[in-house]
């Protein structure tokens, strides 16, 4: 028999249909490779130089107006813009080319520059959600966007540009990969098994309790099965919903109280504003009922041993297979032992 726990395995993602390779005893190796500067964790509540800050100009000219709660702009760096043609080219079937038309928006959660998700307030965070909903409906409803992605990079290791917390949307008419893959593994598990692949994950996951982070009413955060990196979670939805449309309203509450509990478990691990990057899985907005799409959120969450260790995915993750070090189970145990509140709210000492 395997040992989950000691032995080196690999581990099937029913999503993405590919493997992941877990390397239990790894952890122990010494690490002497790149160090992260600790992210420094007191900011002030307005930067003059932040380009999302309210009545701040842009890089493009725009002033920001003074806005006191979500602020919503299209991105003037887009990686895609709605006029692009979508004509194609293809040589020989290996040079191939599609134009791909997309717009792409940012999304300031408030006014406040260090008022990152984790000490927002569900009520604040709610406010987000509501807007997020708008906009991947009006962005749906779009004729030639098929598909919305609401997503957002937190901390400089995960690449945000900018440290004021926000996120963006991208819009566009081709499925993104990542969606494509789950579409696919969807379809072919409700034709298959008559039930949805995540409702049954989920119950799967409630019965065994070996890898649940968190719950609430409407909403599980787990560190999935077949997690790639050290602290991942996936936050599922309890009932069958497509996506923030269908979503009523004490689901969007409770929507935005996981999603607080869950980053708070991740500042509290290493006493740190975790850095991860995270997005919204909704089914496709291209007309198409979807009774296959179950709505979940991703979040890859890269820090190992401390603040200053982080996970790569390099080498024979690039070449082979995603390796991951710690298993799906010890980072769950970790992530729920820590306490509930957040640090920062510590009593002075
Ligand atoms: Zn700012
Ligand atoms: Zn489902
Ligand atoms: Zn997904």
């Amino acid at each position: 028999m395997i040992d989950l726990a000691q032995d080196s395995h690999r581990r099937y993602n029913p999503l993405t249909r590919e493997w992941v390779l877990v390397s239990p005893g790894r952890i122990a190796r010494p690490w002497q490779g790149r160090i992260e500067a600790p992210a420094l964790i007191e900011s002030s509540a307005y930067d003059p130089k932040c380009h999302m800050c309210p009545g701040n100009v842009r890089v493009s000219g725009t002033q920001n107006p003074k806005y006191s709660a979500t602020f919503v702009f299209d991105n003037d760096f887009p990686a895609m813009k709605p006029n692009t043609s979508d004509g194609m080219i293809e040589v020989k079937e290996l040079l191939v080319v599609r134009g791909e038309p997309g717009i792409c928006r940012v999304v300031c959660f408030s006014p406040k520059h260090n008022l990152r998700l984790p000490r927002m307030g569900q009520p604040t965070l709610r406010g987000v959600l509501d807007v997020l909903a708008e906009q991947h409906a009006q962005l749906g409803a779009l004729p030639w966007v098929n598909y919305v992605l609401p997503l957002e990079n937190s901390g400089a290791a995960m690449g945000a540009g900018n440290p004021h917390p926000h996120c963006q949307i991208w819009a566009n008419g081709n499925l993104p990969n990542a969606p494509s893959r789950e579409l696919t593994s969807f379809g072919t598990y409700l034709r298959s098994h008559g039930s949805c692949m995540l409702c049954d994950y989920l119950k799967l996951e409630l019965k065994r309790r070996e890898r649940i982070i968190c719950e609430n009413e409407f909403f599980v955060a787990v560190v999935p099965f077949w997690a790639v990196w050290p602290f991942e979670a996936l936050v599922i939805g309890k009932k069958h919903k497509s996506g923030f449309a269908n979503l009523i309203a004490s689901e969007r509450d409770a929507l935005a109280e996981i999603l607080i509990k869950l980053t708070t478990r991740y500042d509290n691990l290493f006493r740190t504003p975790f850095p991860y990057s995270m997005g919204y899985h909704c089914a496709p907005t291209d007309g198409a009922a979807h009774p296959e799409w179950h709505f979940h959120a991703h979040f890859c969450a890269p820090l190992l041993r401390s603040v200053t260790v982080r996970k790569f995915q390099a080498g024979y993750e690039m070449f082979g297979t995603p390796q991951r070090d710690i298993t799906p189970e010890v980072a769950e145990k970790q992530l729920r032992d820590v306490q509930q509140w957040h640090y920062l709210d510590d009593a002075p000492k």
